[in-house]
């Protein structure tokens, strides 16, 4: 397969060629039609595979056919440490490059006025990790109320760093109808459990 055959619009194939990708990698050939058609996902793959680019540009191309409505984050993508999520903020201007989108990162390290004043703005994409994002929600600087596309990445690694009850928490600030992509690289029971929990008949995408 290539790109051109994923239902994509001409300024995320434009970014994607830019980057010199030609062919969808085996988790991109199948989770972008499944995010597409607005089914939920559950993905079991490694770094490596492409997975950021699964979910990334399936979620710029839904977010792109809409207009925001209110300036409460769009779509949040979880991940594990700064260091992804840095990494997932540099897929998503790659990609989104030709697109009027825009993104904020919530992470540790930077000033919390900062974030807040980010959010105020308005945000298509919301790009956090879980302590994080729980701290501002506490301060009262976030409300998740319009946020339809929910990433959980790297679920086994969240469960390592004991990550798991804030992303239950925030998960219940999430609207219920909504759409949730959730990978991990292995799928323990603890994982299972979590997916069953969030997922509603998801596409199961192992690589
Ligand atoms: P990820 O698994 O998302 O961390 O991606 C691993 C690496 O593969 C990143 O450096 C991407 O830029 C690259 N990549 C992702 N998708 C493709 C593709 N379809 N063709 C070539 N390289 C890709």
């Amino acid at each position: 397969p290539v790109f051109a055959d994923l239902s994509l619009s001409e300024p995320i194939l434009r970014a994607v060629s830019e980057m010199g990708y030609i062919h969808p990698t085996p988790i991109q050939a199948q989770a972008i039609p499944a995010v597409l058609h607005g089914q939920d996902v559950l993905g079991v793959a490694q770094t490596g595979t492409g997975k950021t680019a699964s979910f990334t540009l399936p979620m710029l191309e839904i977010l792109s056919g809409s207009r925001a409505r209110a300036r409460m984050p769009r779509s949040l993508i979880l991940e594990p440490t700064r260091e992804l999520a840095l990494q997932v903020a540099e897929n998503f201007v790659n990609y989104g490059k030709h697109l009027k989108l825009n993104h904020a990162l919530l992470i540790g390290g930077e000033s919390m006025a900062d974030q807040k004043d980010v959010l105020n703005r308005g945000v298509d994409v919301l790009i956090a990790t879980p302590g994080r994002l729980i701290d501002l929600f506490e301060r009262g600087g976030l409300l998740l109320n319009q946020t339809r596309i929910l990433v959980i990445d790297e679920a086994d690694r969240m469960l390592d760093m004991g990550f798991i009850p804030d992303i239950e928490r925030i998960v219940g600030l999430l609207p219920r109808t909504r759409q949730t992509l959730f990978f991990s690289a292995t799928m323990a029971p603890e994982i299972k459990r979590l997916a069953d929990a969030f997922l509603q008949s998801p596409r199961e995408i192992t690589v």
